[in-house]
């Protein structure tokens, strides 16, 4: 029997790839309208390989538009993200934390948390004075990142433990991947559950989870850098360790609320939308609380910067110093009160009442005192772990997780050149499942350039984000590590708590349908729920 041609072998490809044989069109049907611009319809501009036409593949290169109009605006990065079904209808108390939730801070801030902790350094750990011509990479680092304490290895990992090769960097510089390979035993799979806790917090391996974490992964890396480049002999251990105490130095200290005390307008953002949105939920008959770890002289003067000198108006219970996640999930400190003065009192506290100060406390005296317990809870917090994960596992409270991070994620995925990359690079994948079984030299060679430009193409669509580390919700194709935590600790995400302003109280949040991989992709299940309704309100645009 004669062999088939390659153009064959990819029109067999491609026929068996298309969701619909009856149409010419090689993508979802969602694209049928867009993409059947002529009868030999083509993938790409540049690429002909879904050229279902008798000419051969080689010749037929076509202007047919992949992307449907519009798609490079789909996203708006004031929408509220749903994991879980919500209805603001039922939700009766709305709970804050303060720092990067109700006050949102500059990035400034991250070079002067890095400047201080790298001088600590220096100066009283005693480490080489050279280490100060490092200043802060505002672009090296992202939030979720993991650290391998033994081996000072920082690196992306996935949903399912592995690390994302290219993503691993010793200092300034990437790991190459065999060598990845080599430090876990021929794999890239982190055995996690061995080697780190719930909470990301090591002792072999720790998670950064916390926006202020951007110039400790930072200070890590340039002193790591500075041993490696100048061949001096260090234990990496003592360098974690010296590291996060000199960054804990900056915040035990002090200095970040004195820097941010002394000038609020240089380091708060967008304080009226925070005042917006307590005044919206406060004045519909909603009750509020406030549950920091930060003191109250720091909260209460950034709270009067951008709320008002009566901001404690707004709230029924304000608790300070709560040493989360200790206070939701263990029932150890008793609250106490604070008085006028910010001092402590010894009285017992039989009830929390509006007007007053609380210091440490739990949340079980909380729901006992309160009676706010269950899904007519909603609580915003920034920190997965610390704000949201005993609440949403223990508690039963709803949770909404602010994520600033995806104000510029979602510019970067409305962008043409990210929407075009990643639907070749889908196309792709999908033509080499389906050529994998022609073992003939010449479909060999076919595969071998698909899957170099594959590898290629999964490198642009990292990079748009950050060159090192890509977006934080994604691997090359699964969801990060983060993105998992951050799906199964939140009901609701969002880049801050202003997108509130876009929704009616009464709204309900449906998440999009996404199928499982037994299950059929239908494109409007995607399409009509999720993100892609949502109905803004006038009130935001009066704010921005
Ligand atoms: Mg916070």
């Amino acid at each position: 029997m004669r062999s088939k041609t390659v153009a064959e072998l990819f029109l067999d490809a491609l026929l068996g790839y298309a969701p619909v044989t009856s149409s010419r069109c090689v993508l979802a049907p969602a694209f049928l309208n867009q993409c059947l611009c002529s009868p030999s319809c083509c993938l790409l501009s540049r690429r002909c390989f879904g050229c279902l036409c008798p000419e051969p593949a080689t010749i037929c290169l076509h202007n047919c538009n992949l992307l449907p109009p519009g798609v490079c605006n789909l996203l708006n990065s004031s929408t509220i993200y749903a994991n879980n079904e919500v209805c603001l209808g039922d939700i009766e108390v709305y709970g804050f934390d303060y720092d990067y939730t109700l006050a949102l801070y500059s990035s400034t801030l991250h070079s002067m948390i890095f400047n201080t902790a790298r001088d600590i350094l220096v100066e009283q750990y005693k480490y080489p004075d050279a280490i100060r011509k490092y200043e802060y990479l505002p672009n090296f680092a992202v939030r979720g990142l993991h650290y391998d304490i033994n081996k000072g290895v920082l690196m992306k990992i996935d949903a399912y433990h592995y690390i994302e090769l290219g993503t691993a960097y010793r200092g300034l510089k990437p790991v190459p991947d065999e060598e990845v390979m080599k430090l876990y035993q021929g794999t890239n799979h982190v055995p996690l559950h061995q080697v780190s806790g719930f909470y990301g917090k090591g002792p072999a391996v720790k998670q950064f989870m916390d926006i202020f974490s951007l110039p400790e992964i930072t200070l890590l890396a340039v002193a790591n850098d500075f041993f490696l480049t100048n061949d001096i002999d260090y234990d990496p251990i003592h360098l974690y360790k010296d590291v996060t105490d000199a960054i804990r130095d900056v915040h035990i200290k002090g200095f970040m609320y004195k820097w941010i005390m002394q000038d609020l307008e240089k380091y708060i953002l967008r304080g009226d939308e925070t005042y917006a949105v307590l005044h919206r939920l406060a004045s519909q008959g909603k009750k509020l609380f406030l549950i920091t770890n930060s003191p109250f002289s720091f909260v209460d003067k950034g709270m009067k910067y951008m709320v008002g000198k009566d901001w404690r108006d707004f709230f029924d219970v304000v608790i300070v110093q709560a040493d989360k996640p200790h206070f939701f999930n263990d029932c150890i400190k008793p609250f106490r009160r604070l008085d006028k003065n910010g001092d402590l009192r010894w009285d017992k506290i039989t009830s929390l009442e509006k007007g007053q100060v609380y210091k440490q406390g739990n949340l079980f005296d909380f729901i006992h005192l309160t009676g706010w317990r269950g899904s007519k809870v909603l609580y915003f917090g920034d920190h997965l772990y610390s704000d949201l994960a005993d609440l949403m596992l223990r508690h039963g409270w709803r949770t909404g997780a602010i994520v600033p991070e995806l104000e510029t994620e979602t510019k970067i995925v409305n962008t043409e050149q990210y929407s075009q990359s990643l639907t070749w690079l889908q196309a792709l994948t999908g033509l080499l499942e389906r050529m994998q079984n022609f073992k003939d030299p010449e479909s060999q060679l076919v595969q071998q350039d698909w899957m170099k430009e594959r590898h290629e193409l999964r490198a642009v669509t990292k990079n748009l984000f950050n060159p090192q580390f890509g977006s934080i919700f994604r691997t090359c194709h699964n969801p990060t590590y983060f993105s998992r935590r951050l799906c199964r600790f939140s009901d609701l995400y969002m880049a801050s708590i202003s997108c509130l302003l876009n929704y009616d109280l009464s709204y309900t949040f449906f998440p999009r349908r996404t199928p499982l991989q037994h299950e059929a992709p239908l494109w409007m299940d995607q399409l009509c729920t999720g993100c892609m309704k949502t109905p803004f309100l006038e009130e935001m645009a009066h704010i921005r």
